[in-house]
């Protein structure tokens, strides 16, 4: 199904090409121009128009409320990439069809960015999800630091691609990691004055964030949020609660919640929402929900 779907994606592709191609010259870009760059999912979205803002025109990939980590490109995907100036995406983990849909959209111009390129990855551990999603947790966006370094990368693309507007980007993505960084410090500060620094989650998507600020994720599922819980992880989940007295379970919003709230209800806690920021949340911007994710689990942890 999944090759089908990618072969007619490339038939349609050609026959775009066909119509619209025809031997004619590209005109040149004029003044005015924008750079056309697409993005795969919210966070990409969100580190590429804090550098970019009016000077560039952004396309998502990935609808919202399309779970990332199952995206596969349709026609609509591979006709923006063939359209567009600079693709952003986050890294070969998060999202394994970039290669291939980058292949196949056969567009010459195009500038490929792998985001995290430098970011100091953390190994997955489970021979499963190595086998699935390669090497690496992709979650790196929800470092404060890691995502410096994106932003950095997104910044040099752009500046590359733009000569006019460098400087623009440049200082753009400085003033950016600045307010990044700020948040960092402030709560590294708060988090190194707690004793308590495990937190209870749904799916395991905050390894990045926890070794920014010395904490631990607990989780019902694991990197990927796929299949069901074992009942042993749940039985050990729930003596951990009891145990250390934990009073909230985060939820993430792409994940079921019903476990979460069944382990909430035996220990005696409350759920409460938490973002990956793999999809938008209404208008709230990275930063928002990157300091109220922080602010929660301070809140959870401080006796
Ligand atoms: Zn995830």
């Amino acid at each position: 199904m999944k090759k089908l779907s990618i072969i007619f994606c490339i038939c349609t592709l050609l026959l775009c090409n066909l119509l619209a191609g025809c031997g004619s010259k590209e005109p040149a870009p004029a003044a005015d121009y924008k750079l056309r760059v697409v993005v795969t999912f919210n966070a990409m979205k969100e580190f590429t128009q804090a550098v970019g803002q009016d000077k560039i025109h952004i396309t998502s990939l990935i609808p919202d409320g399309t779970e990332p980590h199952d995206f596969q490109p349709t026609t609509k995907t591979m006709q923006a990439l063939s359209k567009a100036d600079i693709l952003i995406y986050n890294s070969t983990g998060m999202e394994r069809w970039v290669e291939q849909a980058t292949q196949a959209a056969a567009n010459p111009k195009l500038v490929i960015v792998e985001a995290s390129k430098d970011t100091d990855r953390i190994s997955l551990t489970e021979a499963d999800e190595i086998r699935a999603h390669g090497q690496y947790d992709p979650h790196t966006w929800l470092s404060l630091s890691c995502a410096q370094t994106e932003v950095k990368n997104i910044a040099e693309a752009l500046a590359a691609a733009d000569k006019t507007n460098a400087d623009f980007y440049r200082k753009n993505a400085a003033e950016y990691n600045q307010k990044l960084q700020a948040l960092l410090a402030a709560y590294q500060k708060k988090f190194s004055k707690l004793e308590q620094k495990d937190f209870v989650t749904g799916h395991a998507a905050f390894a990045y964030l926890c070794r920014d600020f010395g904490l631990q994720q607990q989780s019902i599922e694991d990197v990927f949020a796929s299949g069901e819980p074992s009942a042993q992880n749940l039985a050990k989940l729930t003596a951990y609660c009891k145990e250390h007295n934990v009073k909230t379970i985060f939820v993430e919003e792409a994940v079921s919640p019903k476990t979460s709230e069944t382990l909430a209800r035996e220990v005696g806690a409350t759920t409460q929402e938490i973002y990956t920021i793999e999809s938008s949340n209404g208008e709230k911007t990275y930063l928002t929900r990157m300091e109220e994710n922080l602010d929660a689990i301070y809140k959870s942890l401080k006796k």
